[in-house]
């Protein structure tokens, strides 16, 4: 039975694993990874029969049998901890991954054994969310991906599996995206200077025919320009190394200057652009990623909004949290497009798109800042009346300033 559990455990590991690379690589967001902040982890304790200590007499007690013979041949390591931490037992991969022995070993502070800060605090539950991925202690060139679970009668399972050929493809796959736009953006560059060149050559010299062709070329290297830009940017955001200091943002005069580029974008008044912001409370963040995030938004409300619209952003904050939102009186979204939208290069309806000139990355650079930022997207639509995208940021991401009067956080 425990071995049917466990079984099924690592099946469980194999489907999150499978949706975790599913939704990396499609960016379907709210899939249950636990690096995804937008989802809800629930990780409530398994049943009866995983336990395998006598609870009444609080003695810890070495695993039956069947259950280490079952679990050794496991391709990921299993090791199991009493509630102070402690090492029980570990299986030979956890043995060779985690450098102890269960003869030496046995009773001794795990967190201790461990060589590995980022282990330690891991376990000891300081703020890391549900997974965490990291190297071998005994060994930096396998990568694995820990978890980390309740146990019956307050005992603890960590089970970690080698993540390292997966890693290796994604960073493939990061660097042959990060050298295309690299080396696309010289020849680009210098399409879109002749053409330009071209478009604002006035007089005789070339036919309506060419003038009309050159300005349409000129229009699509701008377009292969952006793209070549966001895939740069979601490049620098999925990198692990990118530095992400946080800055105390004044989300008033952030949203200002938004507002006032929106303006530039949406043409002589076409859309009405309101603001409401409490300008008590900064955001603690990355400046361009926030702008980044702010103006994506921005940029889809005006061009998924007809002429005379209205758009409104507002920056809310409430002692659960602060709350970025986006509203427009739009074309909207359909209900089952909304679980898409934040995929990368996913149209709606490509004419639409086409017709605004976009990317199809704008709301996946959106849905990785909000990860990034631990947020949480929510978006709400109503065909032809409108939408609101709003992002929620943690309550340990907003600060009162020093222009606050108001006590809501302290
Ligand atoms: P694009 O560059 O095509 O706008 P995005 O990733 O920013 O790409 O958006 C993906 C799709 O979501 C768009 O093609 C559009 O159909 C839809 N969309 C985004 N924002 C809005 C909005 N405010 N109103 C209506 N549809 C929107």
């Amino acid at each position: 039975m425990i071995f049917d559990n466990l079984l099924i455990l690592a099946g469980a590991g194999i489907i999150a694993g499978g949706a975790y690379l599913l939704g990396r690589y499609r960016n379907i967001p709210a899939k249950p990874h636990p690096e995804s902040s937008n989802f809800e982890s629930s990780q409530g304790e398994l049943q009866d029969d995983h336990a395998f200590v006598n609870g009444e007499t609080g003695k810890t007690a070495a695993p039956p049998e069947d259950f280490s013979d079952n679990v050794s041949w496991l391709p990921d390591a299993i090791t199991i901890l009493d509630h102070d931490l402690n090492l029980i037992w570990g299986n030979s991969m956890a043995e060779t991954w985690f450098g102890f022995s269960n003869s030496g070993h046995a009773h001794s502070d795990f967190t201790e054994l461990v060589k590995s800060s980022e282990i330690r605090e891991f376990l000891l539950g300081k703020g890391y969310p549900e997974s965490l991925e990291c190297f071998s202690p005994e060994n930096p060139d396998i990568a694995l991906r820990l978890r980390f679970l309740p146990y019956k009668n307050r005992q603890y399972l960590l089970q970690a599996r080698d993540i390292t050929r997966i890693k290796a493809l994604e960073n493939i796959r990061r660097d042959f995206i990060a050298n295309a736009s690299h080396e696309l953006r010289t020849p680009v560059s210098i399409l879109y200077g002749y053409l330009e060149m071209m478009s604002e050559k006035k007089g005789s010299g070339i036919s309506s025919e060419w003038r009309q062709a050159i300005k349409h070329m000129h229009k699509q290297t701008i377009r292969i320009k952006q793209i070549i830009e966001d895939m740069s940017m979601l490049t620098r955001l999925e990198s692990p190394k990118t530095p992400n200091p946080p800055e105390a943002l004044d989300m008033g005069e952030l949203i200002e200057s938004t507002s006032n580029n929106a303006g530039a974008l949406s043409g002589k008044g076409s859309h009405s652009i309101l603001t409401k912001v409490n300008a008590n409370y900064d955001l603690l963040g990355n400046r361009s990623e926030i702008e980044s995030l702010v103006s994506n938004l921005v940029s889809n409300a005006i061009h998924y909004t007809p002429a005379k619209g209205r758009i409104t952003i507002k920056w809310d904050v409430k002692s659960s949290g602060g709350t970025l939102s986006i509203a427009d009186t739009g074309i909207g979204i359909e209900k089952q497009e909304l679980s898409r939208i934040t995929e990368r290069f996913y149209r709606i309806d490509s004419s639409r798109s086409r017709n605004t000139s976009g990317t199809g990355l704008g709301l996946a650079i959106v849905n990785h800042i909000v990860n990034r930022n631990n947020a949480r997207l929510r978006i709400k639509s109503i065909p032809q009346k409108g939408s609101v995208f709003s992002v929620t940021f943690p309550r340990s991401r907003i600060q009162p300033n020093n222009r606050s009067t108001d006590l809501l956080l302290g």
